[in-house]
C-alpha cells in the first residue's frame, strides 16, 4: 500500500468516465484524422474519390451537429492501458471499472451491442463477453498517472487483418510485398481511406499486438526510428500508387497513413502482421492523474 493508493470512489468515478470516453470516441473524430481526411479531399483529382471524401466529411459534420455516432458499428471495445509505476492503481479493480463503464455506456446511451459469443452467437446486449472488452496492459517506469486509450474497432476493417511468418531470407522486401498485397487485396472492404497498422518481428502474438498498437498512434505521426519512418513512407506511397482510392472506387488516397511498430525476433523468423483501421479511425484517451484529476481527450 502506498499513500496514493486509489480509493473505492476513484474506481467508481473512473467507471463513469470510461462510459463517457466510449461514447465520445464513437461520436467525435480525433483532430489528426479530421486533418488527414481534409487534406486527402483537397488533393484528390479523381472525381469519384472526391465525391466519396466529400460524403465522408458530410457524415462527420452531421455527427458533430446532431450528436450522433460517426458509424453505426460500435465495434469491439479494445483498450490500451499505460500504468505509471507510482500511480497506486490496482489493475484488477481498474479492469472491473473498465468493464462497468463499457456496460454502462452501452445500456444507458443506448449503443448497439456488437459483441457475441463465437460459439453460441449469444449477445449479452452490453458490448462485453468472455474476455471482452479486450484490454492490453503496459507498465511504465517513472510515471504516476494512468492512461486508458479506447479503440472501438469496427468489423469491416478488423475483418481485413493478416499475419504471415515470412522467412528471414524474404527480408524487408518480403514484408513490403505482404503489406501491399494485404491492403490492396482488401479492396473497399475496410472502408478506405485507411490507417494501416503494421507489426514486424516479435513472436506471432506480439506481432499481431504491435499491428493493432500501430493504429492508435495519431494519424501520420512517424515512428521515432528514421529507418522505420522511411519504411512507413515507402509503404504509404506504394499503397496510394495502387489507385484503389476512397471506398475502393478509385482515387489518390487509399491510405491516410502507414504506422509500423516492431520488436526483436528469433534468428529464424520474420513475422509480419497487418491490422487495418477504417476512415472512421475512432479513439479516445482517458488520463487519471495522481491527484485524481481525470481528463478525456484523444
Ligand atoms: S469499417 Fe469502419 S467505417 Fe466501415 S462500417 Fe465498420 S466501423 Fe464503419
Amino acid at each position: 500500500m502506498t499513500n496514493n493508493t486509489w480509493s473505492t470512489d476513484r474506481y467508481d468515478t473512473v467507471a463513469d468516465a470510461i462510459a463517457k470516453l466510449y461514447v465520445k470516441a464513437l461520436k467525435d473524430m480525433p483532430p489528426d484524422v479530421r486533418d488527414a481526411l481534409t487534406k486527402a479531399e483537397q488533393r484528390e483529382t479523381v472525381k469519384m474519390g472526391r465525391t466519396v471524401l466529400s460524403t465522408i466529411q458530410q457524415n462527420i459534420a452531421v455527427a458533430d451537429q446532431q450528436n450522433l455516432l460517426i458509424c453505426q458499428d460500435t465495434g469491439t471495445p479494445v483498450y490500451f492501458i499505460e500504468v505509471g509505476e507510482r500511480s497506486g492503481v490496482n489493475p484488477v479493480q481498474l479492469e472491473r471499472a473498465i468493464r462497468h463503464g463499457t456496460v454502462q455506456a452501452t445500456v444507458t446511451h443506448p449503443l448497439r451491442s456488437s459483441v457475441v459469443s463465437p460459439i453460441t452467437r449469444i449477445n449479452n446486449q452490453n458490448n462485453t463477453g468472455y474476455r471482452v472488452p479486450v484490454i492490453h496492459w503496459e507498465f511504465v517506469p517513472d510515471r504516476d498517472d494512468v492512461q486508458v486509450v479506447i479503440v472501438p474497432k469496427g468489423s469491416g476493417s478488423e475483418n481485413m487483418t493478416y499475419f504471415r511468418m515470412l522467412l528471414p531470407a524474404d527480408g524487408v522486401q518480403g514484408i513490403k510485398r505482404f503489406v501491399l498485397d494485404s491492403v490492396v487485396g482488401s479492396g473497399g472492404n475496410p472502408c478506405p481511406p485507411v490507417i494501416v497498422g503494421v507489426g514486424i518481428g516479435g513472436s506471432s502474438d506480439l506481432c499481431m499486438l504491435l499491428a493493432k498498437k500501430a493504429i492508435i498512434r495519431p494519424c501520420g505521426q512517424p515512428n521515432p526510428s528514421p529507418e522505420v519512418a522511411g519504411l512507413e513512407n515507402e509503404l504509404l506511397e506504394a499503397i496510394n500508387a495502387s489507385g484503389l482510392g476512397p471506398m475502393g472506387l478509385g482515387g489518390l488516397t487509399t491510405a491516410l497513413a502507414v504506422h509500423v511498430e516492431y520488436a526483436a525476433t528469433h534468428i529464424s523468423q520474420n513475422p509480419v502482421a497487418v491490422n487495418i483501421q477504417c476512415w472512421a479511425a475512432r479513439r479516445g484517451r482517458l488520463t487519471v492523474k495522481n491527484d485524481g484529476d481525470i481528463t478525456i481527450g484523444f
